[in-house]
Protein backbone atom coordinates (compact mmCIF):
# COMPACT_ATOMS: atom_id res chain seq x y z
CA UNK A 1 0.00 0.00 0.00
CA UNK A 2 1.83 3.10 -0.64
CA UNK A 3 1.71 6.77 1.05
CA UNK A 4 -1.00 7.89 -1.40
CA UNK A 5 -3.44 4.65 -0.86
CA UNK A 6 -3.16 5.11 2.66
CA UNK A 7 -3.90 8.82 2.95
CA UNK A 8 -6.84 8.20 0.69
CA UNK A 9 -8.47 5.58 2.53
CA UNK A 10 -7.72 8.05 5.52
CA UNK A 11 -9.66 10.35 4.28
CA UNK A 12 -12.52 8.31 3.46
CA UNK A 13 -12.80 7.26 6.85
CA UNK A 14 -13.36 10.82 7.75
CA UNK A 15 -11.57 12.76 10.19
CA UNK A 16 -8.82 11.51 12.09
CA UNK A 17 -8.86 13.06 14.43
CA UNK A 18 -7.18 13.13 18.59
CA UNK A 19 -11.16 13.17 19.79
CA UNK A 20 -12.14 10.29 17.99
CA UNK A 21 -14.59 8.26 20.24
CA UNK A 22 -13.88 4.55 20.49
CA UNK A 23 -16.81 2.76 21.33
CA UNK A 24 -16.70 -0.51 22.26
CA UNK A 25 -19.68 -3.01 22.68
CA UNK A 26 -22.93 -0.73 21.54
CA UNK A 27 -25.39 -3.01 19.75
CA UNK A 28 -26.58 -1.93 16.80
CA UNK A 29 -29.85 0.78 17.83
CA UNK A 30 -32.50 1.74 16.22
CA UNK A 31 -33.41 5.01 16.55
CA UNK A 32 -36.86 6.10 14.91
CA UNK A 33 -36.56 9.51 12.60
CA UNK A 34 -40.73 9.52 11.16
CA UNK A 35 -43.08 6.67 11.23
CA UNK A 36 -41.33 5.05 8.39
CA UNK A 37 -37.68 6.34 8.54
CA UNK A 38 -35.25 4.84 10.66
CA UNK A 39 -31.59 5.25 11.44
CA UNK A 40 -28.91 3.08 13.05
CA UNK A 41 -26.14 5.68 14.45
CA UNK A 42 -22.32 4.35 15.25
CA UNK A 43 -21.21 5.80 18.33
CA UNK A 44 -17.72 5.78 16.85
CA UNK A 45 -16.31 8.34 14.67
CA UNK A 46 -13.10 8.07 12.99
CA UNK A 47 -10.91 5.45 12.41
CA UNK A 48 -11.65 1.77 12.28
CA UNK A 49 -9.95 -0.31 15.31
CA UNK A 50 -10.24 -3.83 16.95
CA UNK A 51 -12.41 -2.21 19.61
CA UNK A 52 -15.27 -1.10 17.24
CA UNK A 53 -15.07 -3.67 14.86
CA UNK A 54 -14.53 -1.28 12.08
CA UNK A 55 -18.43 0.12 12.55
CA UNK A 56 -17.71 4.15 12.66
CA UNK A 57 -20.42 5.05 9.48
CA UNK A 58 -24.33 5.31 10.45
CA UNK A 59 -26.85 3.54 8.15
CA UNK A 60 -30.49 4.86 7.37
CA UNK A 61 -33.63 3.00 5.76
CA UNK A 62 -37.30 3.75 4.85
CA UNK A 63 -39.96 0.91 5.40
CA UNK A 64 -42.23 1.06 2.25
CA UNK A 65 -45.36 -1.35 1.46
CA UNK A 66 -43.11 -3.23 -0.88
CA UNK A 67 -39.85 -3.69 1.29
CA UNK A 68 -36.99 -1.65 3.15
CA UNK A 69 -34.90 0.87 1.06
CA UNK A 70 -31.23 0.97 3.18
CA UNK A 71 -28.97 3.72 2.72
CA UNK A 72 -25.23 2.98 3.31
CA UNK A 73 -24.67 -0.92 4.31
CA UNK A 74 -21.58 -0.02 6.56
CA UNK A 75 -18.31 -1.49 6.88
CA UNK A 76 -17.69 -5.24 6.42
CA UNK A 77 -20.25 -8.17 5.36
CA UNK A 78 -20.15 -8.56 9.28
CA UNK A 79 -22.02 -5.12 9.73
CA UNK A 80 -24.06 -5.32 6.84
CA UNK A 81 -25.19 -8.14 8.67
CA UNK A 82 -26.08 -6.41 12.10
CA UNK A 83 -27.71 -3.97 10.48
CA UNK A 84 -29.68 -6.51 8.68
CA UNK A 85 -30.68 -8.06 11.78
CA UNK A 86 -31.34 -4.24 13.37
CA UNK A 87 -33.86 -3.82 10.64
CA UNK A 88 -35.61 -7.37 11.52
CA UNK A 89 -36.37 -5.77 15.10
CA UNK A 90 -38.84 -2.86 13.19
CA UNK A 91 -39.74 -4.78 10.66
CA UNK A 92 -40.59 -8.15 8.94
CA UNK A 93 -39.83 -6.97 5.14
CA UNK A 94 -36.80 -7.64 3.38
CA UNK A 95 -34.17 -4.90 2.40
CA UNK A 96 -35.22 -4.61 -1.38
CA UNK A 97 -33.14 -1.73 -2.41
CA UNK A 98 -29.74 -0.79 -0.94
CA UNK A 99 -28.52 3.29 -1.81
CA UNK A 100 -24.38 3.64 -1.84
CA UNK A 101 -23.85 7.39 -1.06
CA UNK A 102 -20.13 7.01 -2.02
CA UNK A 103 -17.39 4.94 -2.19
CA UNK A 104 -15.45 4.88 0.82
CA UNK A 105 -15.23 1.64 2.39
CA UNK A 106 -17.08 2.56 5.03
CA UNK A 107 -20.63 2.97 3.27
CA UNK A 108 -20.77 -0.12 0.99
CA UNK A 109 -18.25 -2.63 2.20
CA UNK A 110 -21.59 -4.29 3.95
CA UNK A 111 -23.42 -5.07 0.60
CA UNK A 112 -22.99 -8.76 0.71
CA UNK A 113 -25.04 -9.02 3.63
CA UNK A 114 -27.91 -7.61 1.44
CA UNK A 115 -27.29 -9.92 -1.78
CA UNK A 116 -30.11 -12.42 -0.98
CA UNK A 117 -32.66 -10.06 -1.23
CA UNK A 118 -32.00 -6.84 -2.55
CA UNK A 119 -33.42 -6.64 -5.85
CA UNK A 120 -31.18 -3.20 -6.40
CA UNK A 121 -28.01 -2.23 -5.20
CA UNK A 122 -27.74 2.15 -6.13
CA UNK A 123 -25.32 4.37 -6.25
CA UNK A 124 -23.02 7.35 -9.17
CA UNK A 125 -20.71 6.09 -12.15
CA UNK A 126 -18.36 7.51 -10.57
CA UNK A 127 -18.93 6.16 -7.45
CA UNK A 128 -18.50 2.88 -8.94
CA UNK A 129 -15.39 3.23 -11.09
CA UNK A 130 -13.35 4.33 -7.74
CA UNK A 131 -15.06 1.00 -5.74
CA UNK A 132 -13.95 -1.40 -8.32
CA UNK A 133 -10.55 0.27 -8.59
CA UNK A 134 -10.14 0.57 -4.12
CA UNK A 135 -12.69 -2.37 -2.91
CA UNK A 136 -10.13 -5.42 -2.51
CA UNK A 137 -7.59 -2.95 -1.23
CA UNK A 138 -9.81 -1.18 1.29
CA UNK A 139 -11.10 -4.98 2.84
CA UNK A 140 -7.97 -5.67 3.27
CA UNK A 141 -6.98 -2.34 4.57
CA UNK A 142 -10.22 -2.41 7.31
CA UNK A 143 -8.92 -5.81 7.64
CA UNK A 144 -5.71 -4.95 9.61
CA UNK A 145 -6.81 -1.90 10.87
CA UNK A 146 -9.14 -3.67 13.09
CA UNK A 147 -6.68 -6.55 13.53
CA UNK A 148 -9.29 -9.13 11.75
CA UNK A 149 -12.73 -8.32 14.09
CA UNK A 150 -13.88 -7.12 10.79
CA UNK A 151 -14.15 -10.43 9.80
CA UNK A 152 -14.40 -11.70 5.88
CA UNK A 153 -15.95 -9.39 3.42
CA UNK A 154 -17.20 -10.48 -0.06
CA UNK A 155 -17.22 -7.74 -2.89
CA UNK A 156 -20.67 -6.76 -3.88
CA UNK A 157 -20.70 -4.15 -6.68
CA UNK A 158 -23.62 -1.90 -7.24
CA UNK A 159 -26.07 -3.09 -10.11
CA UNK A 160 -28.31 0.48 -10.83
CA UNK A 161 -25.86 3.50 -11.58
CA UNK A 162 -28.51 6.45 -11.21
CA UNK A 163 -28.36 10.53 -12.92
CA UNK A 164 -28.15 13.56 -11.82
CA UNK A 165 -31.18 14.76 -10.21
CA UNK A 166 -33.36 11.10 -10.89
CA UNK A 167 -36.67 10.12 -9.29
CA UNK A 168 -37.86 7.10 -8.22
CA UNK A 169 -40.94 5.70 -6.12
CA UNK A 170 -40.21 3.11 -3.66
CA UNK A 171 -42.80 1.26 -2.58
CA UNK A 172 -45.12 4.04 -2.44
CA UNK A 173 -42.37 6.66 -1.19
CA UNK A 174 -41.27 9.26 -3.67
CA UNK A 175 -37.55 9.59 -3.75
CA UNK A 176 -35.02 12.08 -5.47
CA UNK A 177 -31.32 11.55 -5.57
CA UNK A 178 -28.84 14.40 -5.93
CA UNK A 179 -25.69 14.73 -6.78
CA UNK A 180 -22.82 16.71 -4.76
CA UNK A 181 -20.57 16.88 -7.77
CA UNK A 182 -17.67 15.20 -5.79
CA UNK A 183 -18.50 17.66 -3.26
CA UNK A 184 -16.68 15.10 -0.64
CA UNK A 185 -15.69 12.00 -2.88
CA UNK A 186 -16.39 11.22 -6.70
CA UNK A 187 -19.71 10.52 -7.29
CA UNK A 188 -21.35 11.33 -4.11
CA UNK A 189 -25.33 10.80 -3.73
CA UNK A 190 -27.70 12.10 -1.24
CA UNK A 191 -31.02 10.87 -1.03
CA UNK A 192 -34.36 13.63 -0.73
CA UNK A 193 -37.96 12.37 0.29
CA UNK A 194 -39.47 15.41 -1.06
CA UNK A 195 -42.70 14.52 1.34
CA UNK A 196 -41.21 13.86 4.37
CA UNK A 197 -38.46 16.52 3.65
CA UNK A 198 -35.83 14.23 4.88
CA UNK A 199 -32.20 14.06 3.42
CA UNK A 200 -29.94 11.30 3.53
CA UNK A 201 -26.98 13.02 3.28
CA UNK A 202 -24.01 10.58 3.25
CA UNK A 203 -20.35 12.30 4.00
CA UNK A 204 -21.71 15.08 2.41
CA UNK A 205 -23.82 16.13 5.26
CA UNK A 206 -22.22 16.66 8.71
CA UNK A 207 -23.66 17.19 11.81
CA UNK A 208 -21.74 17.47 15.50
CA UNK A 209 -18.56 17.30 13.48
CA UNK A 210 -16.74 19.45 11.48
CA UNK A 211 -17.73 18.94 7.38
CA UNK A 212 -15.51 15.82 6.02
CA UNK A 213 -13.14 17.55 2.84
CA UNK A 214 -10.82 15.68 1.28
CA UNK A 215 -8.23 15.72 -1.34
CA UNK A 216 -10.24 14.06 -3.68
CA UNK A 217 -13.29 15.87 -3.19
CA UNK A 218 -14.21 19.27 -4.93
CA UNK A 219 -14.51 21.79 -2.03
CA UNK A 220 -16.32 24.76 -4.61
CA UNK A 221 -18.95 22.03 -5.47
CA UNK A 222 -19.46 20.88 -1.98
CA UNK A 223 -20.44 24.51 -0.55
CA UNK A 224 -22.63 24.86 -4.07
CA UNK A 225 -24.70 21.43 -2.68
CA UNK A 226 -24.39 22.62 0.95
CA UNK A 227 -26.47 25.61 -0.41
CA UNK A 228 -28.81 23.82 -2.37
CA UNK A 229 -29.80 21.32 0.25
CA UNK A 230 -29.75 24.33 2.65
CA UNK A 231 -32.72 25.90 0.19
CA UNK A 232 -34.88 22.80 0.30
CA UNK A 233 -35.35 23.52 3.96
CA UNK A 234 -35.46 19.76 5.20
CA UNK A 235 -36.86 19.26 8.48
CA UNK A 236 -34.61 16.11 9.11
CA UNK A 237 -30.61 15.77 8.20
CA UNK A 238 -28.92 12.60 8.13
CA UNK A 239 -25.53 12.25 8.27
CA UNK A 240 -23.06 9.56 7.47
CA UNK A 241 -21.21 10.56 10.87
CA UNK A 242 -22.76 11.77 14.09
CA UNK A 243 -26.20 12.13 15.06
CA UNK A 244 -29.64 13.55 13.24
CA UNK A 245 -29.58 17.15 12.76
CA UNK A 246 -31.55 20.15 11.13
CA UNK A 247 -31.36 22.32 8.24
CA UNK A 248 -29.17 24.53 10.72
CA UNK A 249 -26.09 22.73 10.64
CA UNK A 250 -26.54 22.54 6.66
CA UNK A 251 -26.51 26.40 6.05
CA UNK A 252 -23.27 26.62 8.95
CA UNK A 253 -21.48 24.24 7.13
CA UNK A 254 -22.25 26.71 4.28
CA UNK A 255 -21.06 29.70 5.70
CA UNK A 256 -18.32 28.36 7.36
CA UNK A 257 -16.39 26.57 4.39
CA UNK A 258 -17.21 29.34 2.23
CA UNK A 259 -15.90 31.83 4.20
CA UNK A 260 -12.63 29.73 4.63
CA UNK A 261 -12.15 29.05 0.78
CA UNK A 262 -12.72 32.69 0.57
CA UNK A 263 -10.26 33.96 2.75
CA UNK A 264 -7.59 31.00 1.64
CA UNK A 265 -7.99 32.62 -1.99
CA UNK A 266 -7.39 36.33 -0.95
CA UNK A 267 -4.44 35.03 1.22
CA UNK A 268 -3.20 32.82 -1.49
CA UNK A 269 -2.86 35.43 -3.82
CA UNK A 270 -1.10 37.56 -1.65
CA UNK A 271 0.75 35.20 -1.01
CA UNK A 272 0.03 34.74 2.57
CA UNK A 273 1.03 31.43 4.13
CA UNK A 274 -1.22 28.87 5.51
CA UNK A 275 -0.23 29.68 8.87
CA UNK A 276 -0.94 33.03 8.48
CA UNK A 277 -3.97 32.16 7.22
CA UNK A 278 -4.40 29.85 9.87
CA UNK A 279 -4.28 32.09 13.06
CA UNK A 280 -6.46 34.89 10.89
CA UNK A 281 -9.44 32.14 10.63
CA UNK A 282 -9.21 31.31 14.16
CA UNK A 283 -9.47 34.50 15.29
CA UNK A 284 -12.37 36.20 13.01
CA UNK A 285 -14.28 32.62 12.65
CA UNK A 286 -12.93 30.61 16.26
CA UNK A 287 -15.25 32.55 18.39
CA UNK A 288 -18.40 31.94 16.69
CA UNK A 289 -17.96 28.25 15.29
CA UNK A 290 -15.46 26.23 17.55
CA UNK A 291 -18.35 25.92 19.98
CA UNK A 292 -20.36 24.56 17.09
CA UNK A 293 -18.47 21.40 16.26
CA UNK A 294 -16.51 18.94 18.35
CA UNK A 295 -13.50 19.10 16.58
CA UNK A 296 -13.06 23.01 15.27
CA UNK A 297 -9.60 23.11 16.36
CA UNK A 298 -7.94 19.93 15.20
CA UNK A 299 -10.07 20.29 12.06
CA UNK A 300 -9.78 23.71 11.04
CA UNK A 301 -5.85 23.43 10.76
CA UNK A 302 -6.82 20.39 8.19
CA UNK A 303 -9.35 22.20 6.30
CA UNK A 304 -6.71 25.63 5.44
CA UNK A 305 -4.11 23.25 4.45
CA UNK A 306 -5.84 21.00 2.52
CA UNK A 307 -7.73 24.12 1.06
CA UNK A 308 -4.01 25.75 -0.25
CA UNK A 309 -3.01 22.24 -1.36
CA UNK A 310 -6.43 22.63 -3.72
CA UNK A 311 -6.41 26.06 -4.74
CA UNK A 312 -2.13 25.99 -6.08
CA UNK A 313 -3.32 22.60 -8.08
ZN1 LIG B 1 -16.66 9.33 3.01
Amino acid sequence: MNIKKIIRTLCLIGLITSSALANTNADFEVTRITENVYSIISPSFGLPTPENKGWNSNSHFVVTKEGVLLFDSGSSEAIGNKIKSAIKTITDQPVRWVVNSHSHADHWLGNAAFADTAIEIITSSQALTVMKKYGEEDVKFYSKVTKGTIGPTQLVYPTLLLTQGQKRNFGGVDVEFIFANDGHSPGDVLMWLPKEKIIFGGDVLSSDWMPVITGHGNVPNLINTLYAIAKLNPTMVLTGHGSATTAKSVKRDAYLLSSVWKQVKTDSKNDKTADETLLNIRAKLGPKYEPLYKDFTSEIERHVKLMYKLQRT
